[in-house]
């Protein structure tokens, strides 16, 4: 028996896919409709890992079933190249995001046609490119007119060595997950102005639309939890001892209203605002 060499065979399908445009597709089709999208991947300059050919294999995976079906199906790749990793990786190498990413782009491409995945090419996009992101911008612009955009203050966690704020789950054991150095600073709690959607808004038409879904009952239940509706009181303590011109409130949210007449005492969060607002006073 004759042993597949793939590099004997899959360069020249791979180049007639390209040149007959085999997977472009019409909107205009007469056929049953269906989008495969994988998750769009962050450029990076190493190159694609097992975890994106995995994720890319199962949506050129379903779009081939379908195709197979007689359906018109697509699936598309584009590029989220914009924001944390691109800017890191400028500091890094000293090269200016948009050559950076331009490179990478071009490398991602050349690894996903020769993978082989059955993507119509014509619908590329990359995210840092202005005719994209004028409709993110355009998104935001309509967020802040319902006043779903706001600003306010908020510690968040920051590494002194990257010059970047970091989501919970970068920091590990109390450092910045890019560094594997035992020396490097520990990172620390910086109160910033920051932009916030306000998503609590929907919780509701969330939590009340989940049970319709057709999920597995362990995916909803997560759902729920992370909703985490709970229903309770807000109970308004006076602060005493701040000068007789100052008059000032804690406002407590509870869901066991009875445990609030045995307080004796209060402890506020290093953060809250009313601790930079008296200090000492506070304490
Ligand atoms: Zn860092």
């Amino acid at each position: 028996m004759k042993r597949y060499n793939p590099k004997d065979i899959e360069p020249k399908w791979q180049q007639q896919w390209e040149d007959t445009k085999l997977y472009e597709v019409n909107e205009d089709s007469t056929k049953q409709k269906i989008f495969a999208s994988p998750m769009l991947p962050y450029p990076s300059g190493a190159g694609l890992h097992t975890g994106h050919v995995r994720n890319f294999t199962i949506a050129d995976v379903v779009a081939r079933f379908y195709r197979q079906k007689g359906y018109n199906a697509m699936t598309n790749m584009a590029w989220d190249s914009f924001g944390l990793p691109a800017e890191n990786y400028a500091i890094k190498t000293g090269t200016p995001p948009a050559e950076s990413t331009a490179t990478n782009i071009a490398y991602f491409k050349k690894q996903v046609q020769r993978v082989g995945m059955s993507v119509d090419w014509s619908r590329e996009f990359n995210t840092s490119d202005p005719s994209y992101y004028r409709w993110t911008q355009w998104v935001f612009s309509l967020l802040y007119k319902k006043d779903l955009a706001y600003q306010a203050e908020k510690a968040q966690w920051w590494c002194d060595q990257c010059k970047t704020v970091l989501a919970d789950e970068q920091v590990v054991s109390g450092k910045c997950w890019r560094h594997d150095d035992e020396n490097d600073p520990t990172v620390t709690k910086k109160s910033f102005k920051q932009w916030f959607f306000k998503t609590t808004e929907y919780a509701d038409d969330i939590l009340e639309a989940t049970d319709a879904l057709d999920w597995p009952q362990k995916i909803k239940t997560m759902q729920k939890n992370w909703i985490g509706r709970s229903e309770g009181t807000v109970v308004t303590f006076q602060l005493d001892g701040l000068g007789a011109q100052e008059q000032e409130h804690l406002d407590v949210f509870t869901t066991a209203i009875e445990t609030i007449y045995g307080t004796t005492f209060m402890v506020v969060a290093p953060e809250h605002p009313v601790v930079s607002k008296y200090g000492a006073a506070c304490r």
